[in-house]
């Protein structure tokens, strides 16, 4: 199965979609990466939701990522009777550290360190910002406020708290846990939520020790202005516009995508962006016409991926959401403007043999007119330079290692094939054309280029430039 788009597309699961069946049905429609959301997720449900997506990965004998976001220190009302509960404006509301079940005069709010910095006055936002209710009465054990702004309020959703001292640190106790759960079971992917210093990532690298890859999501103004610093140590990034926009202005947070999507681009690190891309397809099959020009926005700034979240974890309509998000990146993908803009903004490459090679390798393919280029790639270092490029023809990354093709489902325009490491050259060369025959890339009689480190196997070691013809039906 191959993809015709090179945007790659992350879905949320959750309770629309954590069957077996389902996992398959978004695979078909277009999710390359599955996120299991452990804000949401017990640790048992995520190890069940991870055996079904590697049954569905072997189905259909394509590496699928997952990513495993925790939930970082962010805070959360508790639960409701009923699941919700309605908000009117001007009545009182009481947040406390009762774990008794809510309704709509009070509710939990399980994070004890807030409650000494509170004061009468301050502003606390719920749900992304959709519900606003003020501080009245304030001490250690609850926060009495008055709703300024009324809504449904549901299970454990977000809480921020722009005008309070919070003493923040990196990963809860809770995302201990969880991250040692997630690294057990074998995921690709962690994500890092409400970082805000490379420190935040470098604690989290010490525990994965290359076990999974680190995304780190920006969704706190500190982590946007020591951007720089993060991209450094960070293996990818996530524009999580959600927090983003419950932090920030929201009118800053398009400018804050291009700037992190170019960062990004610049460093070869894949950046996803995320959060209300197809929002109203939670409720309904089509999308409105704003949503279909963010998600091309996305699509034109050069993003590796794009996420839905509520759309496939908990909305009406998952698959077709998908199939949307995959329409829209196939037609953006296919106009002059896209290839034009890709050119334009184009990064310089490193002074590295790797960067070297995959710019001399993009502009043989385009002077040639090949079909396809192919790396051999054991850590992935080679595929997301090659990517960074952000060639016009299709990208294959040859891997013997199954961890490499997942972790690179994620990233721009690589077709992941898994098979075992080459012999010798021409054998390299051999089954490359092969892979790229059989997987539809090079039509028979085609050129391919085919870019590798030899001796194969030697991260960082991208040496070897070869021009290849594809050959017939005889190669299966
Ligand atoms: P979340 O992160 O869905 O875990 O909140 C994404 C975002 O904030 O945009
Ligand atoms: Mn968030």
């Amino acid at each position: 199965m191959r993809r015709l788009r090179r945007t790659k597309i992350v879905a949320t699961l959750g309770p629309a979609s954590s069957s077996r069946e389902m996992i398959a049905k978004l695979f078909e429609a277009g999710a390359d990466v599955f996120r299991i959301n452990m804000s949401h997720t017990p640790h048992d449900k995520m190890r069940e939701l991870v055996t079904a997506i590697r049954a569905v990965e072997k189905d259909y004998n394509r590496p699928i990522g997952i990513l495993v976001d925790l939930q970082g220190p962010k805070l959360r009302v508790g639960a409701f009777t009923g699941g919700s509960a309605m908000l009117e404006q001007g009545a009182s509301f009481t947040l406390d550290l009762d774990s008794a079940i809510g309704d709509a005069n009070r509710a939990h709010l399980p994070h004890p360190e807030i409650f000494a910095g509170m004061e009468p006055g301050h502003s606390l936002l719920l749900d992304d910002g959709k519900i606003r209710l003020v501080a009245t009465e304030t001490d250690r054990q609850k926060i009495v406020t008055r709703v300024e702004v009324g809504g449904k309020l549901s299970d454990r959703k977000g809480v921020s708290l722009p005008d309070t001292v919070i003493p923040f640190s990196a990963l809860t106790p809770k995302d201990h846990s969880d991250l040692e759960a997630a690294l057990d079971t074998g995921i690709d992917w962690i994500g890092l939520s409400f970082i805000q210093r490379p420190d935040d990532i470098a604690e989290a690298k010490k525990i994965t020790r290359g076990r999974a890859s680190v995304m780190a999501k920006i969704e706190k103004p500190q982590a946007v202005y020591r951007l720089d610093e993060i991209m450094e140590v960070t293996d990818s990034i996530m524009v999580a516009r959600g927090d983003l926009g419950v932090e920030m202005p929201l009118e800053k947070v398009p400018g804050i995508q291009k700037q992190l999507t170019r960062a990004s681009r610049r460093a070869g690190k894949p950046v996803v962006v995320a959060t209300q891309m197809l929002e109203s397809m939670i409720n309904s099959p089509v999308p409105t016409r704003a949503e279909v020009s963010d998600v091309a926005t996305a699509i034109f700034d050069g993003a590796d991926a794009i996420m839905l979240s509520a759309e496939s974890a908990a909305g009406k309509y998952p698959v077709e959401a998908v199939m949307t998000m995959n329409r829209i990146a196939e037609e953006v993908e296919s106009e002059d403007g896209y290839r034009a803009i890709m050119q334009a903004q184009h990064a310089e490459p490193e002074a590295t043999g790797a960067d070297a090679i995959a710019a001399a390798a993009r502009q043989i393919a385009d002077t040639l007119d090949l079909s396809a280029i192919i790396c051999w790639t054991s850590s992935g270092s080679t595929g997301l330079r090659v990517a960074r490029e952000r060639p016009q023809v299709p990208i294959v990354a040859i891997s013997p290692n199954l961890a490499t093709g997942r972790k690179l489902s994620v990233a721009w325009g690589i077709h992941c094939v898994v098979a075992e490491d080459a012999h010798d050259q021409d054998d390299m060369v051999e089954r490359a054309c092969r892979i790229a025959f059989k997987d539809g890339i090079a039509k028979a009689g085609r050129r391919v280029i085919i870019v590798a480190g030899l001796p194969l196997g030697t991260p960082g070691a991208t040496n070897m430039i070869r021009i290849a013809f594809v050959g017939g039906e005889e190669m299966d």
